[in-house]
């Protein structure tokens, strides 16, 4: 994506993406940015994205929603706030992010490692497998520790909960084509 060879066909690009992120909640700041660079200089973890920030913030102002939305770039991502702390123009870029990855997810971009722990959550209660050799395991290693045996999910509930706030709806929409890794 950071290829300046690549050419993009202006009908792909949906211009008024812009105005869609910032009629939302902090997404105003994003029409302030000046392309200074600063949030990318600071970023703790650029090296592993396939867009830095300010070049998501361009492409964002140029409509490329679509190559945002099933980027890497808003993924790896730690929302340390640093870039937002140190922009001259008040962008509030880490906010935007959480924005942008509500964005994907609504548009069946969500990482499958994301939707793979929701599942299991929804299936057993726990993010993780735990049953049979796992479950005695945990609990062995809980018993050295003085801990308490694992008390079973409360599955039913668990599933009303993710029910009830539609994060079912996250669930087998992983993008295939998601660039995370
Ligand atoms: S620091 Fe702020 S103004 Fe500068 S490129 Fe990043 S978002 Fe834009
Ligand atoms: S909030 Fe995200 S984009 Fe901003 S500096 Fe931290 S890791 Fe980088």
């Amino acid at each position: 994506m950071e290829n300046s060879q690549e050419l993009i066909n202006v009908n792909d690009l949906q211009l008024d993406f812009r105005h869609e992120l910032s009629a939302m909640i902090n997404g105003k700041s994003l029409l302030n940015c000046i392309q200074c660079g600063v949030c990318s200089s600071g970023c703790t973890v650029s090296e592993w994205m396939d867009l830095q920030p300010h070049l998501v913030v361009s492409s964002l102002l140029l409509g490329m929603k679509e190559r945002i939305l099933s980027s890497r770039a808003i993924w790896m991502c730690s929302i340390c706030h640093r870039c937002t702390e140190r922009c001259p123009k008040s962008v509030d870029y880490s906010f935007l992010l959480t924005l942008l990855r509500n964005l994907a997810i609504e548009e069946g971009h969500a990482p499958p490692e994301y939707t793979a722990d929701l599942e299991n959550v929804f299936s057993a209660g726990f993010a993780l497998p735990l049953h049979g050799s796992m479950f005695k395991s945990v609990n062995r290693r809980r018993e050295r520790n003085g801990l308490p045996e694992l008390a079973p999910a409360d599955v039913e509930s668990i599933r009303s909960i993710i029910q009830v706030t539609g994060l079912d709806r996250c669930m087998n929409k992983g993008d295939e084509q998601s660039n995370v890794e």
